[in-house]
């Protein structure tokens, strides 16, 4: 009885240890299983997640099949070449390669773009910018230097470029140097100093300010005189400066094996072209320079333009002919005595206009004053001459 008990007693332990164990495995597979539901749900989620995010992007953010890669953050990009694009957003035009050696870049639009724009290039490379050119001063094209510089990129330029970057900001330093001035003169004098007193003592506030300014952080750290030739990702990268055309500083970008062309803006696709005297450009310049975009590409030349669409040598020959046209009819018009309003009834620019030319930051208004008032110093000049 006893072992009958005993047995009992033994099997029915064995039976719930057993028991206990079968449920102790049962507890495991079914936290496994559990575990796994509660993994897979998270899996699940996270996909959906994911799509939701790329459906999001997706409605601004496409890989078209010519490999132009649309992002989102207002840049997109345009495929050039095989390892070269342009990319654009908010300022002129940027030239982006990449491959072993790193990325190097042309131009960098605003500071405010400089998160997009480092974005946009990470989608093609994880490796660093390691270069920038700079192709001449306008903020529209150097307004990312500063951060650039920062992420430790290295800024080349046409020495002009850094005279007139350094320029700038002395004036813009200047300007808010004369406000402060102004304000503290106004003050000392309300204070019930007399004129004298109050201008010395406004003078020294500013003298403590002058000593406190940097002057700026956005400028170029090599710069060069005629042009410079870079060796990198397999490329030989040939940049080169051309004369007082767009400004004094501007610089072009061959990438000779790709055959690519950057203009800057000393070339602007299916726009009239802006021509800054102010800082060194000049129309004389500015068609030696076309030519010289025709003496260095060919048809086969992809042109990326500092403002509007890649562009060809036919492009190119077009604007020297839109120029040529306008210069040489209001010259016409001008030596035969007509007026100003008489030539601008003409409409000569009609079919540029037609074609979009006046739609960018050089509007119709703005060329034909250009180009007229060119026409009336030639010829004013000339006839002083005679
Ligand atoms: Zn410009």
């Amino acid at each position: 009885m006893i072992r009958t008990l005993f047995f009992f007693l033994f099997f029915s332990f064995l039976a719930t240890s057993l028991s206990f164990s079968q449920s102790d495995s049962d507890k495991n597979t079914v936290n496994k299983e559990k575990i796994k539901k509660q993994e897979k749900k998270a899996e699940k989620e996270r996909l959906k997640q994911i799509e939701k995010e790329n459906k999001e992007v997706d409605s601004d953010e496409k890989q078209e099949q010519s490999g132009n890669y649309v992002p989102s953050y207002g840049v997109s990009a345009v495929k050039v070449a095989d390892s070269i694009y342009m990319l654009k957003g908010k300022g002129g035009n940027m030239g982006l390669c990449f491959g072993n050696d790193g990325a190097f870049m042309i131009d960098d639009q605003f500071a405010e773009g400089t998160d997009a724009i480092l974005t946009t290039v990470g989608f093609f490379t994880k490796k660093p910018v390691k270069f920038l050119i700079n192709t001449h001063h306008h903020g529209d094209h150097t307004g990312g230097n500063e951060n650039m510089l920062q992420k430790g990129t290295v800024i080349f330029a046409h020495e002009n470029v850094r005279k007139r970057l350094i320029i700038e900001a002395s004036k813009k330093v200047q300007d808010s140097i004369n406000k402060v001035y102004e304000k503290n003169l106004e003050k000392f004098k309300k204070d019930g100093a007399n004129e004298e007193r109050a201008e010395v003592s406004a003078k020294r506030t500013v003298s403590e300010l002058e000593s406190t300014i940097v002057l700026s952080d956005n400028l170029p750290m090599i710069t060069f005189t005629d042009d410079l030739t870079f060796h990198f990702n397999g490329e030989k990268i040939f940049v080169f400066h051309v004369h007082n055309a767009h400004t004094d500083g501007d610089a072009l970008v061959y990438f000779t094996d790709s055959n690519v062309l950057h203009t800057g803006d000393v070339f602007v696709s299916n726009l009239y072209p802006f021509i800054d005297t102010n800082n060194g450009g000049s129309l004389d310049g500015y068609k030696a320079a076309l030519s010289k975009i025709l003496m260095v590409a060919n048809d086969e030349t992809k042109i990326i333009p500092g403002h509007g669409e890649v562009a060809t040598t036919k492009d190119v020959k077009y604007t020297q002919s839109m120029i040529d046209f306008l210069y040489s009819r209001i010259a016409y018009h001008h030596l035969e005595n007509k007026t100003k309003e008489q030539i601008i009834a003409l409409n000569l620019t009609k079919d540029f206009d037609d074609k979009g030319f006046g739609n960018g930051f050089i509007t119709t208004e703005k060329f034909f004053n250009f180009l007229y008032d060119d026409v009336v110093r030639t010829y004013r000049d000339k006839r002083r001459r005679k």
